[in-house]
């Protein structure tokens, strides 16, 4: 079941169901350790009427955020109890604090006895032996401890502060279910305290008049001894839990929205997704540093693993995501964690002597995460990796300072991962063809020497080479670029087929074989595989070049899904999590294939209608979001459901990406025929300078009349009746028609709009539409 609405803030967070019960609780690390084990902690309601979980059928729940924030938007209502819930959730920006807010209506015309009861499945640190949960009478409140662990439960309903009904008890062990089934007769026991496996659940009496409200918050605090929680708790009842969520709501609003970018002729929904993506990246990466590939334990009912890891590879693409959008202090920590983590390879002494790559996946506190790569296999060594995780570090690295130039940030980074991690690469290599060595593939199935790892090494050289520029080491440059000169060489010749017309996924030693790739020693596997574009996306090939063409063109023909879904397949007869057996469908769709594919048309766009394909690709993927807008790994072929993790970061990442790629190209595009100039800017503000408070704040301290705008004015000059319209669909926001209009354009949300009470004085001049460059200005004269 996907994760329609997490909330955190870089160490705790809060992972609902499509139920919106919570499931996950990570704390103190996104991703580690998950407080719950994936268990349910239930929310429900007692009325004269009957009792109800609100993971029950009979509940209608809609969730959402509120517009632009991490601030949940739930709506649950139930016919029979005949109330209607609307709940915000949201973990405060700063402190470890999860807060609930339920607003209860009453849709029935007499007075109601309402109870509501939350419970907490926890088994702390990961497991549920030893844990102990006490009613404390000081705070009046529920506390889960297990050594370094405290969970402070509480709540409060109009002037009643603390829980006044609860039960501790056992959980899953000998018959016992837990205490939530204590709660289904509408009245809790009242034991004060219990250990091992334990769980409670909370109640809140309330009484509401006939189609009357009634509001109550629920809080979790976490922290790592008893005085920690409770001086989290003492916050709320300070500042008042509505506080910690208007605070939350206001801090990711700004956030979101700090670049100020001009979007252009994007639709709303695309801009929507494009925020929503950052909004939920932020609530997958640690404050550590570890961008984990997603968090929902549901995936481990397929493989008893789950994806609360950091991939170096994901990390890298979604750093990259995050740079070209501005928020950078996410990267710088991403690469001083993997700076960190980097693995001198000496654990096994007579295995081998290279150093300076990445393992498989780590934990969030950079411990070696769990692997299924063999370390041998027969008699033959196997270093356990996958190579372009490591080369795709060094790439972002590059891309990062390529953007920002910041030397102080990248210089820490040259010896302790760059220099080590490009020597690596330059050493794990076919002494015969000058290709790397076999390593896993990005999709973690095969072993070979894939297309899509020599080209991240390829890149991962280049960006090593021109950071070695930088510090002035000349010859680690010149070894780094000849190096790569070399692979892009063997990528030629080995990787591209000439029978095919187009690059082969990857080659491989026969079985049995040596490990050298030489004449006839190696098998070709020739599967059309989404993850060929990165032989453009990684600087090996222009993406002009023919080779590229043909197989983007294969790509798309052999992997669009032709159901009424649609979106692109990992490659040709994909297994993983497969829908049904039908021959016409190559795999389920993934978003991020899809990207990448709207990325290519992006790049070889000529002009602003070859970029409308790329609006589509965009629009496919918010079809194809949750209501909430998070967005899965994969999408089930026929029904277009969420498949997989979810909310996936790299999924999210891509859309970024894409949407930055967009914006850049459309910069690129529009440009004046006169001096070359570009006419739109993306960047409206440009980084450097001080950027100017959000509309939403200036609205909030003015007590002015709000402007009114129109896109179409109709007025009367020199007795003639004169109509002008601007299309908003082809208006990028440029603003060159309000130098123009003498004050009475402006552009609001990157349109330009006529100023209401402006329009009736207007002097407008013969010819005022011909000064739009993208003809989105019409003026009728009757
Ligand atoms: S000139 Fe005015 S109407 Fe034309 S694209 Fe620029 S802002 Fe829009």
């Amino acid at each position: 079941m996907p994760r329609d609405i997490p909330v955190g803030n870089g160490s705790f967070l809060i992972a609902f169901d499509a139920d919106y019960t919570i499931r996950d609780l990570y704390y103190p690390r996104v991703g580690k350790e998950n407080q719950t084990l994936g268990y349910p902690s239930r929310f429900g309601v007692w009325t004269q009427e009957g009792f109800s979980w609100v993971n029950a059928r009979d509940w209608r729940i809609a969730l959402g955020y509120l517009n632009e924030t991490l601030v949940t938007d739930v709506r649950a209502s139930h016919e029979r109890l005949g109330l209607q819930l609307v709940c915000n959730d949201a973990v405060d920006f700063e402190k470890n604090i999860y807060v609930r807010k339920v607003l209860v209506r009453n849709l029935r015309k007499y007075e109601r006895g309402v109870r509501l009861f939350f419970h907490q499945d926890l088994s702390v640190m990961e497991n549920e032996i030893g844990d102990t949960v006490f009613y404390d009478a000081k705070q009046n409140c529920l506390v889960h401890y297990k050594g370094p662990r405290y969970f402070l439960i509480n709540c409060s309903a109009g002037d009643v502060w603390g829980v006044r009904e609860y039960a501790t008890g056992i959980k899953r062990l000998r018959g016992a279910e837990g205490t939530w089934r204590d709660a289904e007769d509408g009245i809790l026991g009242g034991n004060p305290i219990a250990q091992g496996s334990v769980d409670s659940t909370i109640g809140i009496p309330l009484e509401i008049p006939p189609h009357g409200e009634a509001v109550v918050y629920y809080w979790i605090a976490a922290g790592r001894n008893y005085g920690e929680v409770d001086a989290l708790n003492d916050i709320l009842v300070h500042d008042k839990p509505q506080k910690i969520i208007d605070r939350t709501a206001s801090y990711w609003r700004h956030w979101v929205n700090k670049e100020e970018f001009n979007f252009g002729n994007l639709p709303a929904d695309v801009v929507g997704l494009f925020k929503r993506s950052l909004l939920v990246l932020m609530t997958q990466i640690d404050s550590g540093g570890a961008i984990i590939a997603a968090n929902d334990s549901d995936i481990k009912q397929f493989a008893k693993d789950t994806y609360s890891y950091m991939w170096p590879r994901d990390g890298a693409m979604v750093s990259y995501a995050l740079m070209k959008a501005g928020y950078t202090t996410t990267c710088g920590n991403f690469f001083n964690f993997c700076a960190n983590t980097i693995t001198p390879y000496n654990f096994c002494a007579s295995v081998m002597v290279e150093d300076g790559f990445l393992l498989h996946k780590y934990n969030p506190d950079g411990s070696f995460g769990s692997s299924w790569h063999p370390w041998v296999k027969g008699d033959e060594i196997h270093v356990p990796i996958q190579e372009d995780e490591t080369a795709l570090i060094l790439w972002a690295i590059w891309r990062y300072y390529d953007l920002y130039r910041r030397m102080d940030e990248i210089r820490p980074l040259y010896h302790s991962f760059v220099e080590k991690a490009a020597d690596f690469l330059v050493s794990y290599r076919d002494e015969e063809t000058g290709l790397p060595l076999p390593s896993y593939d990005l999709w973690e199935e095969r072993r070979g020497i894939l297309s899509f790892t020599a080209a991240t090494v390829y890149g991962g050289l280049i960006a090593a080479a021109n950071l070695s520029d930088i510090f002035y080491h000349t010859e680690k440059a010149s070894l780094y670029r000849e190096t790569a000169a070399k692979i892009k060489e063997a990528i030629d010749q080995y990787l591209y087929s000439e029978k095919h017309q187009r690059f082969l996924r990857m080659i491989y030693p026969k079985e049995g074989g040596p490990l050298i790739i030489k004449d006839e020693n190696y098998e070709q596997d020739a599967t059309i595989d989404a993850s060929l574009y990165g032989m453009f996306a990684f600087g090996v090939y222009d993406p002009f070049d023919i080779k590229i063409q043909n197989t983007m063109k294969a790509i798309e023909s052999a992997l669009w899904v032709r159901t009424r879904i649609g979106g692109i397949a990992r490659y040709e007869n994909d297994g993983y999590q497969r829908i049904g057996n039908d021959g016409a469908i190559p795999g389920n769709p993934w978003i991020v294939c899809t990207m990448w594919l709207a990325q290519y048309y992006v790049s070889i766009a000529k002009s602003v209608e070859d970029l409308e394909r790329v609006v589509n690709y965009l629009r496919w993927t918010v079809s194809r979001a949750l209501p909430s807008g998070v967005l899965a790994e994969q999408i089930n072929p026929y029904t277009g459901e969420p498949l997989s993790v979810s909310p996936l970061t790299w999924s999210h990442a891509t859309v970024v990406q894409t949407v930055m790629d967009y914006l850049e190209k459309l910069q690129e595009l529009h440009t004046c025929e006169r001096c070359g100039r570009s006419i739109f800017h993306y960047d409206r503000a440009g980084r450097q300078l001080l950027k100017k408070h959000l509309p939403a704040h200036a609205d909030a301290i003015s007590d002015q009349e709000p402007i009114k705008y129109l896109d179409e004015a109709h007025f009367k000059k020199d007795g003639e009746n004169i109509t002008v319209n601007i299309d908003q669909g082809r208006c990028v926001g440029c603003g060159i028609c309000v130098a123009n209009a003498n004050g009475v354009i402006d552009v609001v949300d990157d349109k330009a709009k006529i100023i209401a009470g402006k329009a009736a004085d207007w002097d407008i001049k013969p010819g005022f539409e011909k000064c739009c460059p993208l003809e989105a200005i019409t003026v009728k004269t009757a």
